[in-house]
């Protein structure tokens, strides 16, 4: 087991930042990933374990402003209990539906999915696709001051994100998106549950019968770090969703991403199922 000197579990986010600025810390939320991480080698804990789940602040679901602030202490469990993560954000609660066990679940936080940044994070594909940011909290100077980025420029890669060592993750931010918006998601795993996703789709757009505009589309997967696919949305922009725009979209989708193979599925595999469930989910979009 790991060789960790202090452990902490601050009360109070200016504590736990305070704590950030003055050592090397392994933060512990869920601990789903951390601990299997740790078991298997992969994760290194530095001197000071610091458990961030009695800090209040890093929880609770908050409409305000036309935003609407998730805490990254939420679980899973909590997003798919709340009505207004179902009614405002589909694409994100199914995510949550099909993400893990109900064990799992009551554990893993979506600040742990975002900090882990794994191209496969179920939570990932559909807040990219929502327009996400991330506040990150730490204390540079005395007192406690926040920076927010957009959640495309905070994941950098497997594993890697633009969090500094002193900063904490404190929450995520969506936009209430406009009237008409509908959002979907999809995951393809070798099996029906407790599965990493071999691919991963998500949609987001206003819909006006079979029309779509303010198109998002976005992948998981098939790159270092869940991506969206400009090209696929270029032609579903301001489109009607009929079987020629279904299919020219599909095999957009299918050209543009360069998913690597691996034990899970080949390169050409994933392609396949890119272009294949992309169009599945337009014709259930379109059909509404
Ligand atoms: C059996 C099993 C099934 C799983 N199934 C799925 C699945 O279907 N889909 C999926 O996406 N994932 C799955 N996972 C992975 C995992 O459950 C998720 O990634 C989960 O959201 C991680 O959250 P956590 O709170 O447990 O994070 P932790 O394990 O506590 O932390 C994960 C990482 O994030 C860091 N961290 C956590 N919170 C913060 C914060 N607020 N600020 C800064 N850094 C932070 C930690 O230091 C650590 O590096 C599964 C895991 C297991 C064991």
């Amino acid at each position: 087991m790991p060789d960790i000197a202090t452990y902490a579990a601050p009360r109070s986010l200016e504590q736990a930042v305070e704590l950030l600025r003055s050592g090397a810390v392994t933060i512990l939320a869920g601990g789903t990933d951390l601990m299997v991480q740790a078991q298997a080698g992969k994760a290194k804990f530095n001197p000071t374990l610091m458990n961030i789940r009695r800090i209040p602040e890093l929880s609770g679901i908050v409409e305000s402003g036309g935003v609407v602030r998730i805490g990254a202490l939420t679980t899973v469990t909590d997003l798919l209990d709340s009505a207004l993560i179902r009614q405002r954000f589909s694409a994100l609660w199914q995510a949550c539906d099909q993400f893990a066990s109900d064990q799992i679940r009551n554990a893993a936080t979506i600040g742990g999915n975002i900090c882990n940044a794994s191209p496969a994070g179920d939570t990932l594909v559909p807040l990219l696709v929502l327009d996400a940011r991330v506040v990150l909290a730490g204390k540079p100077n005395g007192s406690v001051t926040r920076r927010t980025l957009p959640l495309a420029e905070f994941l950098l890669g497997p594993g890697r994100t633009a969090r500094k060592p002193t900063e904490l993750l404190e929450a995520v931010e969506i936009p209430v998106p406009p009237a008409g918006f509908v959002s979907a998601f999809f995951k393809f795993g070798t099996r029906p549950a407790l599965d990493v996703a071999v691919i991963a789709i998500s949609l987001g757009a206003v819909r006006n019968g079979r029309t779509l505009t303010g198109v998002r589309v976005g992948f998981g997967a098939v790159a270092p770090t869940p991506i969206r696919a400009p090209a696929t949305e270029a032609i579903l922009e301001g489109c009607t969703l009929d079987d020629a725009t279904i299919a020219a979209a599909a095999a957009a989708a299918a050209s543009e991403v360069h998913p690597i193979s691996d034990v899970r599925a080949s390169d050409w595999y994933r392609r396949e199922l890119i272009g294949n469930m992309l169009r599945r989910m337009l014709d259930h979009v379109g059909n509404g």
